[in-house]
């Protein structure tokens, strides 16, 4: 590993003034210098291969018992997780946090909706009900109609954007227009048999009904086609229960353990305690109360960007720290509170250290390509958060409008 800053005082080394080290740099002697480096101040020497791509082992751990097939997690913000970004990381063998910036019971609905689906569909469903207006559609291309307007009652229609886009009365009820209820399809499918269904019927799309009359979502032939473009990569993240892996953010103040409560009672698989300074008592007495509430629940710390913040984090049980201070591309910490440091040096002494108690890291924010994926990990994270990365993609929250 050397310094991209010729400029840096370690460069000496390099123009073979260090009688030991003619080749670069060990991270050990790189990062013992007091120097903070970003992704972009370091960079990694090839080494040597003999092994193809494929044979590559991308296997991790989110935390300390929760194992991925792909370290790529999805950040909790409100533009990039919810239940489409959840249900699509863990089909890849990664996960997704659901942001915390909604009322409990909301956020819960969105851990639930992710569990309940099997298949990485991109949208989340729109519910009416036939008594409800053109201008309660939104902006989906589908809805599915049910007798009560909620998941939770039989489908007896569908309509579709194109259905209503030229209609000149907006109060028109949904029940005038809507078209015939469609064939529906057990949730239980899995995509292969999904496929067949709509293929085998010459269907358009289709509602998927769990075993208990939920309708959890309305497959059509434009999803089918689209994942099948998917690359395959790992093995989905599934929990005990046999569902996605879907993780959830929750704050340090008192309303947060309700809000807990509620999560682990949506199946949430892992909580994160968000904050941008992670060692504080606030959070250390909500990481306390979370693992001795729910012993089972896996519950990740943070952000630490020092051992000292690590330390105290993992001295009350957390199970895996957030690392990163003011390098994600919307945070403002090192400019408006003066506090951080650079995420190479940040990842790499957070995880040196948490390696000795068995904590995973998750370096958090700053990756703008995939070569920062590959210095987060040779430096000891276990994986990377992304934000910015995944923000607009088609599984983040929100929709396309064309101007
Ligand atoms: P926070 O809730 O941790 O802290 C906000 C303020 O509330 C702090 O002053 C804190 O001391 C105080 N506080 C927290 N719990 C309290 C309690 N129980 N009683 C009294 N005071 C309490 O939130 P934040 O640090 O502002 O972070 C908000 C969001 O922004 C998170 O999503 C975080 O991840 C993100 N963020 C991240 C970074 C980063 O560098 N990684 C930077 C800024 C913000």
């Amino acid at each position: 590993m050397v310094p991209k800053n010729p400029r840096s005082p370690s460069s000496g080394a390099m123009n073979g003034s260090c009688c030991k080290l003619e080749d670069g740099f060990p991270a050990l002697q790189l990062f013992g210098q007091g120097v903070s480096y970003t992704y972009d101040d370091v960079i990694l020497l090839p080494g040597y291969i003999d092994f193809p791509a494929d044979a590559v082992d991308l296997s991790t751990r989110l935390s300390r018992r929760r194992p991925l097939a792909i370290p790529c997690v999805a950040s909790p913000m409100d533009t990039v997780s919810e239940a489409a970004m959840s249900v699509a990381m863990a089909a890849l063998g990664g996960a997704a946090i659901v942001h915390c910036n909604n009322a409990p019971d909301s956020q819960a609905a969105i851990v639930r909706a992710a569990k309940a689906r099997r298949i990485p569909f991109a949208t989340d469903p729109v519910f009416l009900s036939p008594s409800d207006s053109v201008s309660d559609f939104g902006p989906a291309a589908y809805a599915i109609v049910t007798e009560s307007g909620t998941s939770k009652s039989r489908v007896v229609g569908v309509v579709a954007k194109s259905d209503w886009e030229g209609l000149a009365n907006r109060n028109t009820l949904v029940s005038e227009y809507m078209r015939h209820a469609p064939v529906s399809a057990p949730a239980s499918y899995d995509f292969e048999k999904v496929a067949s269904f709509l293929a085998g019927g010459g269907l358009e799309y289709a509602p998927l009904v769990a075993e208990d009359g939920e309708v959890v979502d309305l497959v059509t032939k434009e999803d089918v086609e689209r994942i099948k473009g998917f690359p395959r990569l790992g093995v989905p993240s599934l929990g005990a229960d046999g569902r996605f892996v879907v993780g959830a953010a929750i704050g340090t103040r008192e309303t947060d353990k309700e809000r807990l409560e509620h999560l682990v009672k949506a199946g949430t698989n892992v909580v994160v305690v968000d904050s941008s300074q992670g060692n504080s008592i606030y959070q250390i007495e909500m990481i306390k109360y979370a693992k001795s509430m729910y012993p089972e629940l896996d519950v990740i710390g943070g952000n630490v960007v020092t051992v000292a913040q690590a330390q105290n984090l993992i001295k009350v049980g957390a199970d895996g720290l957030r690392v990163g201070m003011g390098s994600g591309s919307i945070c403002t910490t090192q400019e408006v509170c003066a506090v951080g440091r650079g995420q190479a040096t940040a990842v790499y002494k957070v995880a040196s250290f948490a390696k000795e108690h068995d904590v995973p890291v998750i370096a958090d924010g700053g990756i703008s390509n995939s070569g920062h994926i590959v210095k987060a990990l040779t430096l000891g994270a276990s994986t990377v958060m992304m934000g910015s990365f995944l923000a607009g993609s088609s599984e983040a929250p929100g929709v396309y409008e064309y101007l």
